[in-house]
């Protein structure tokens, strides 16, 4: 690890980054749910199998119409600080709060798939432990591609879109590398 990445890992701590990504996370669910559906049939009955039914009965989905997200305010504080490359939320697919899934674009089962993977991790790690390893990933790893909760789901993902018949327990995969210690 860089010095520079230590000082960045260390500021983030002091300004309790994880926490207020948490508050935001909490606070977008809220606002989107409002707007959310539950899964269609459809969506269910290509998923299940590879999710436990209370996943598939929590997750809500929205698809934005005319509007993009916009970036959280924190985000402004963490540049003047020096964070390059932060995520930019306007220019993703998607993205998931807790058990919320907003969408810029229609769901295909590929992006669904990846974004239920994300519920599930937020299932078994809490939304606080979600956004300590997020930021910590992000830092570390110098970027989005550092995240190791976007490679498990990038693993899973690709498993998915080889084969959507062959079917496995997302949610074991999910505790395997939480008791492996990879995320
Ligand atoms: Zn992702």
């Amino acid at each position: 690890m860089t010095r520079g990445v230590k000082i960045q890992l260390l500021l983030a701590r002091i300004l309790c980054v994880p926490a207020l990504v948490t508050r935001y996370i909490k606070a977008q669910r809220n606002k989107f749910l409002f707007q959310a559906s539950p899964l269609t049939s459809a969506q269910r009955d290509v998923m299940s199998g590879f999710f436990p039914r209370e996943l598939l009965d929590l997750a809500r989905i929205v698809v934005l119409d005319g509007i993009r997200l916009k970036n959280p305010p924190f985000h402004g504080l963490l540049k003047t600080l020096g964070f390059s490359n932060l995520l930019d939320l306007s220019q993703i697919s998607a993205i998931t709060f807790d058990y919320v899934i907003v969408s810029h674009q229609t769901f295909t089962n590929d992006l669904l798939f990846h974004e239920l993977v994300h519920v599930e991790q937020y299932r078994q790690l809490g939304i606080r432990r979600f956004s300590e390893l997020y930021v910590r990933g992000f830092l570390a790893g110098g970027g989005y591609d550092g995240i190791s909760l976007e490679s498990n789901a990038h693993e899973l993902g690709s498993r998915f879109e080889a084969d959507d018949q062959d079917r496995f327990s997302v949610a074991e995969v999910v505790a395997q590398w939480i008791q492996r210690d990879k995320f």
